[in-house]
């Protein structure tokens, strides 16, 4: 029955567990199909192995924000990270390296969103994947990849077995545009990659699943899952590069970095500690095999996180969605809508709903049905057709901005909102209105806005919102946007998410959450040129988005230098291991 398309076979083959893979690959025997220790062969036909390089080996760090990312490799507990560097010369020079000193996210600040841009080159409203969960209006359907609004874990599974987010972008990956054997170990984005390798699928979203519903019984000693976690990805890729031979492009993605920190008593201090202790030997040891293969000075090391992590109250008070009948769900309530149930899938009997959301921590998305196609309970609203601006999108917008001011419909809204964004609805198929933001009677442009309202501490805020809001799916981030009182300017009593309760959150846009790392390192190579290479592409203000063309641009870099060992192909690479061929 799986074999019935060819090209989802490969992938379905991998499904949830080993038995039920060994099940599938038994059906499925015409396909060329690795299940080894955790290797996927994602594209039917892999692309050739290059006998020579340059190699893009991209270090793909969750929730590793800037400023604790530096701390771990200036604490000189970091040695691998700093080797790689070399001496630091300033402004982001190092001696073999440039690291981009004001790089940032896009909007929002989120996992799924900020890797589907990484991979991808285009911003949300162009490549269709706005967050860790979006409802799609036109199908009447959510995703919920990473859920957090709702608990159900299928989409989680779908995300790692079956390719969920790669179905879902709408523009090609990096993969695919680079058009070079490339391989991606533990990140949702792998489409077009000839191979992905993960841990035991089954132990993955075990940990994802305790990570969303068993959120109390976690605390500072349960690093050690994560830990784990991160560390059993490592011989899974470096097993595959040794069979498979090494691709141009490998993505080395560690999740364990950020679903620690969320859970993490005193979350930047550990953070640093897990860069450190568990991180900084992971890279030593990838680093190692490309040494022993002997092209590591063939190889550009780039390194890159999706967004940084704010302190937060670990309390229901704070977190916005705990209750799922109060906070926003009561003001919509008030608004006189009936508020979509926060599951995955609502029974057919809960249909009528006429608002949705989508929760994205600091962010949260608002859906809005025209009432007018179905105002009485049991009737299914005309999903299809845009919301009326003056009827529906409104007196949303009042609701929410007036719970957070005054406490009115919602006290419990009260100042815990930092702004409320909306637009004037467009049918779909036609690219949509950028948010503006909405002051209590109108709606103002976001520029405008700032030039009354100086607001340093929302970096490029119009920029990301655009990015997030215009263009082809701008619709999947909501009808009205609500962004939660946040960042590290704040006392921490006065920051609010939109979640159950954790230690730890992001999404914002506030330089905590949003400035990442950007790095670029070569060994034995003037830091100087990287500098040029990446200032040129990603301009003054780099960004997630820049991630694409420099990889590109490396691959296509001045020819590398000699291999110091006989050159790499599949062969040689499979007829020996790593330290047998650096003798
Ligand atoms: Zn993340």
């Amino acid at each position: 029955m799986l074999c019935h398309k060819p090209v989802s076979i490969l992938i379905r083959c991998a499904l949830v567990s080993m038995s039920v893979a060994v099940l599938a690959l038994a059906s499925c025997s015409s396909v060329k199909l690795f299940l080894n220790r955790g290797e996927k062969q994602v594209k039917r036909e892999p692309r050739p192995v290059e006998p020579s390089g340059p190699y893009v080996l991209i270090f793909a760090f969750d929730g590793a924000g800037y400023d604790q990312l530096m701390a771990a490799i200036n604490s000189g507990k970091a040695p691998a990270m700093a080797g790689m560097l070399g001496k630091d010369e300033g402004g982001g020079l190092y001696e073999h390296a440039y690291s981009a000193p004001n790089a940032v996210s896009i909007l929002p600040s989120t996992t799924v969103a900020a890797w589907s841009a990484i991979f991808t080159g285009a911003p949300p409203s162009q490549n269709g994947v706005p967050g860790n969960e979006w409802f799609v209006r036109e199908e009447m359907k959510f995703y919920a990849p990473v859920p957090v609004s709702v608990e159900e874990m299928d989409d989680n599974r779908a995300m790692i077995t079956d390719n969920l987010v790669g179905r879902k972008l709408k523009v090609p990956t990096l993969f695919q545009q680079a058009g070079v054997r490339s391989a991606v170990s533990m990140n949702m984005v792998y489409r077009g990659a000839d191979y992905f390798t993960i841990i035991d699928s089954t132990d993955m979203v075990k940990l994802f699943t305790e990570f969303v519903a068993g959120k109390d019984i976690h605390s500072s000693g349960k690093r050690d899952i994560y830990q784990q976690m991160d560390e059993d990805s490592v011989p899974k890729l470096l097993d595959s590069m040794k069979a498979q031979g090494v691709p141009n492009i490998q993505v080395v993605y560690f999740p364990g970095i950020d679903l620690y920190t969320h859970l993490a008593p005193d979350p930047l201090p550990m953070e640093i500690a897990y860069l450190e202790n568990v991180t900084d030997p992971l890279v030593a040891k990838i680093l190692d095999a490309y040494r022993d293969y002997g092209i590591l000075d063939q190889t550009y090391v780039v390194v890159i996180a999706d967004h940084g992590h704010t302190p937060v109250l670990k309390d229901p008070r704070h977190a916005l969605g705990a209750d799922t009948s109060a906070g926003p769900a009561a003001v919509i309530e008030a608004a006189g809508f009936r508020p979509r149930k926060f599951v995955l899938d609502p029974g057919k009997d809960e249909q009528d709903y006429q608002a949705a959301f989508a929760y994205q921590g600091a962010i949260a998305y608002v859906y809005l049905a025209d009432r007018s196609t179905c105002p009485n309970p049991g009737m299914t609203c005309a999903w299809k057709r845009p919301p009326r601006y003056k009827e529906d999108v409104l007196p949303v917008a009042r609701a929410f901005y007036y719970s957070n001011k005054n406490g009115r419909p919602v006290p419990a809204m009260k100042d815990t909102l930092d702004l409320v964004f909306a637009r004037v609805p467009t049918p779909p198929g036609i690219n949509t209105n950028e948010y503006e933001i909405f002051d209590g009677h109108r709606l103002v442009p976001i520029w405008l806005y700032l030039l009354a309202h100086r607001r340093p501490d929302l970096i490029q805020l119009n920029r990301r919102m655009r990015w997030l809001s215009a263009g082809p799916y701008g619709n999947r981030a909501g009808d009205v946007l609500l962004l939660s009182r946040s960042g590290l300017n704040q006392p921490i009593q006065d920051r609010y998410y939109f979640s159950a309760p954790y230690h730890s959150w992001h999404g914002s846009a506030s330089p905590q959450d949003s400035h990442i790392p950007l790095i670029v390192a070569r060994k034995d190579y003037p830091g100087a040129k990287l500098k040029r290479l990446v200032d040129g592409i990603a301009g003054d203000e780099p960004s997630q988005l820049a991630l694409v063309p420099i990889v590109r641009s490396l691959l296509v870099s001045e020819p590398p230098a000699a291999p110091t060992v006989a050159p790499v192909n599949s062969r040689s690479v499979q007829s020996a291991t790593p330290a047998a061929k650096s003798q």
